[in-house]
């Protein structure tokens, strides 16, 4: 990607954009471009041979202000220092932009889980727990799944936490099995904030999202269900693609039925009767609404140059690179921020952790409605922001709520010593 960037550089970048709309000494914005702490780490575990390995594992507290530190941990082999510090800081602003009272963290291993066996990665994950019990805990760091970690590795730490500690803290993590105290609704929840997000924008720019069309670029987790909800709402779905390739119906196609049939065939090319096309056409296609909903640096300068749709809707993290970000806004296409959009995962987490605290489970319409409570909010406080600022783009509209409220709880703290 030509202008693919170190993601903590461009966390900082997109701070300091914000920065010149809030009323902050620059020592206080200075504070909010780096995280508070970052424990770098061995992990030595058993191989099954009887062997000892040792792997890298890192995790970066950005920012406790409004409340513990949280986000998830991932297991892949381009994890980095700067990466997981970088995401850590989404994480503090995505927060801070949906209002729950925690701040960010992001915690890292640096190894492709598929060369190791179930057993040897339960016990790396329980020395990753062993390494973290100092510094996490229900009010002080709540990991969470992120890439190639799920509700087994969470409930891994959970019980090493638990055994260590000699007590019982469901809360020191979520994302957690049902049965373990995890929460209904919290699978679905980022692709549900994603189409929340699309229906809103909608309806502030006049239009109904029941009208539209939509492509999806990246079909797992929450790219499936934020097709799966926009089509509920009544928008046409009529491209979806996975890592292999895509998909193109113009006249739309049921997006629950090509995600069953992606489960039985592992790819949804071949689906129905829809075309098939590359990642790259489904990113450029004559649509509404486009969703990246895979990985980081998606679409980047040239790309976006291409891009068709009018409003983009960001449920990957990071999906634009900063040339694209730039580009789209030149264009007048509006991006629905990451830390807005896909901030239902970490929203139906707090859920979770409530839930844990009170030791009482919510049903699933209660966390729905919760959760549409704090998107729809969200998104008033954004669009408020831009218009009262006059900014460029709605990304730089949510950072300017997000670091206008984690500085004004610093400033309330007081500082000390
Ligand atoms: P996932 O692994 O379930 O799905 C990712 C999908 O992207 C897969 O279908 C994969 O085939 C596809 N993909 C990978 N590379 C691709 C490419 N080059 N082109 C097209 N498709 C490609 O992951 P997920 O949980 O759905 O997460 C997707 C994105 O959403 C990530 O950026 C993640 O950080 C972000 N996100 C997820 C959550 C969550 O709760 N799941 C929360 C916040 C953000």
């Amino acid at each position: 990607m030509a202008d693919r960037a170190n993601p903590f550089e461009s966390l900082q970048e997109q701070i300091d954009d914000a920065a010149a709309s809030i009323d902050a000494a620059p020592g206080v914005i200075e504070r909010l471009k780096n995280p508070e702490r970052v424990l770098e780490t061995n992990l030595t575990f058993e191989r099954d041979d009887g062997s000892l390995e040792t792997v890298r594992a890192y995790r970066a507290q950005f920012n406790g202000d409004r409340g513990p530190y949280k986000g998830g941990i991932r297991y892949h082999p381009g994890v980095t220092r700067d990466e997981v510090k970088a995401l850590a800081g989404w994480m503090a602003y995505k927060c801070a932009v949906v209002d729950i009272p925690y701040g960010g963290g992001k915690g890292g291993v640096a190894i492709d889980p598929s060369d190791y066996s179930d057993a040897e990665l339960e016990r790396l994950t329980r020395a990753f727990a062993t390494e973290l019990r100092p510094i996490i805990g229900e009010d002080r760091d709540i990991p969470a799944p992120d890439v190639n970690t799920g509700q087994r590795e969470m409930n891994w730490i959970k019980d090493t936490y638990e055994t260590l500690e000699n007590t019982t803290a469901p809360g020191v993590i979520t994302g957690k099995a049902i049965d373990s105290g995890g929460s209904e609704g919290r699978v679905e929840a980022t692709g549900r904030s994603v189409a929340l997000a699309a229906r809103e924008t909608f309806d502030w720019l006049g239009r109904d999202i029941a009208d539209a069309t939509v492509a999806v670029q990246g079909y797992g987790n929450a790219g499936s269900v934020a097709a799966a909800l926009l089509d509920d709402l009544g928008a046409d779905i009529v491209a979806v693609s996975d890592s292999s390739g895509g998909i193109h119906d113009p006249n739309g196609f049921d997006p629950r039925a090509a995600k069953q049939y992606k489960s039985e065939t592992g790819a949804v090319g071949g689906y129905g009767d829809a075309a098939e096309i590359t990642n790259e056409d489904l990113l450029t296609l004559d649509v509404d609404v486009l969703v990246p909903a895979a990985l980081e640096n998606a679409i980047d300068r040239d790309l976006a140059a291409d891009v068709a749709a009018d409003v983009v809707v960001e449920a990957a993290n990071g999906p634009l690179t900063p040339g694209a970000d730039e580009v789209l806004s030149e264009r007048d296409v509006y991006v629905v921020p990451d830390i807005f959009a896909n901030a239902g995962g970490v929203t139906v987490s707090y859920f979770e952790w409530v839930q844990n605290r009170q030791r009482f489970h919510w049903t699933e319409s209660r966390v729905n409605e919760e959760l549409e409570r704090v998107i729809t909010g969200a998104f008033d406080g954004i669009v408020d922001a831009y218009e009262t600022y006059d900014v460029p783009n709605l990304r730089i509209a949510a950072y300017v709520v997000a670091i206008g409220r984690i500085v004004d709880a610093y400033g309330q703290a007081g500082s000390w010593p």
